[in-house]
């Protein structure tokens, strides 16, 4: 990956070995996934406090290895970077890992890695990247890789010819960069890829965008639904709605069916709360929507 520029480490940073440069393009990650380190200061990240332990310093680096733009870089170079690159996909809850490695053609969105005894899922697709592949490897291997829509597809092709996994994306958001997708499902009804894992259908965002529901803890939502730290709430984003926001409104009504206790986005926040908030917060998600135009 392209390591940041030193030349243009912007001036927001405080002084010290992390800085990062004037490429980012504001995605967000660095700040959710090490926020004692990096901020938002002039519509881009800095760093507003150097790492004071071996914890902020790990976060900091899986951070710097997360980005998307290559636009956080450390001087000199840290010793712990590899290491930290193995360290990858990073534990979240259970069964659930995030892979890291976060994809510029898919504006830095996360994805995710899930182990279960029926096959692994991949949610959707991170830079392909050696040791990533390596890790999940040992982990069992890819038997499908879902992507929730047609924007964060990023490397699925160099993935799907490393594991032979089978990928799924809804047909309505195929396009030719994804016309040999595997399982392309259609129109409006879930569909059971295996026991307690089912893709359901959200067009909003994109015509043809799903969400993924596991074992009613689960919900992977690509950019349908996120948490919202400042709002302390969940949230749709509606500048950010390309299709059809009426349409939105009404498969955030369907996910009322799904029970879960974690919601994990591709942009936003990710949250995991008892299951009862979980659906007070998406109900009060719904009503705020249908007060927006
Ligand atoms: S991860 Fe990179 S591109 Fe994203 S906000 Fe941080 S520095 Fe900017």
């Amino acid at each position: 990956m392209d390591l940041a520029d030193l030349k243009r480490r912007r001036a927001e940073n405080v002084p010290g070995r992390f800085f990062v440069d004037s490429t980012c393009i504001d995605c967000d990650t660095c700040r959710w996934m090490a926020p004692e380190t990096y901020t938002a200061a002039g519509g881009m990240s800095a760093v507003h406090q150097q790492p004071e332990d071996p914890l902020a310093e790990r976060r900091a680096l899986h951070a710097l290895l997360a980005c998307p733009t290559g636009s956080i870089g450390t001087v000199p170079t840290h010793p712990e970077l590899r290491a930290a690159r193995d360290d990858f996909p990073l534990p979240v809850h259970g069964p659930v890992f995030h892979c890291g490695f976060h994809a510029s053609s898919s504006f830095g969105a996360a994805s995710y890695f899930l182990q279960r005894e029926d096959g692994n899922v991949l949610i959707d697709s991170p830079r392909y990247v050696t040791s990533l592949a390596e890790r999940i490897e040992a982990l069992g291997g890819i038997r499908w890789l879902y992507l929730t829509h047609r924007d964060d597809v990023a490397d699925h092709a160099r993935w799907a010819e490393r594991f032979g996994c089978e990928r799924v994306l809804h047909r309505d958001d195929v396009t030719r960069a994804t016309e040999e997708v595997e399982v392309q499902p259609e129109g409006p009804e879930p569909l059971r890829l295996a026991d307690g894992l089912t893709v359901v259908p959200v067009p909003g965002h994109t015509k043809g965008h799903t969400v993924l529901h596991v074992d009613d803890t689960y919900l992977f939502t690509g950019d349908h639904l996120a948490w919202s730290d400042r709002r302390d709430d969940l949230v749709a984003f509606r500048g950010a709605c390309w299709y059809d926001w009426e349409e939105q409104v009404r498969s955030m009504e369907r996910l009322l069916d799904c029970r879960f206790s974690w919601v994990l986005p591709g942009h936003g926040r990710r949250h995991g709360d008892d299951p009862d908030r979980m659906r007070a917060s998406l109900e009060r998600c719904i009503a705020w929507m249908r007060t927006v135009a």
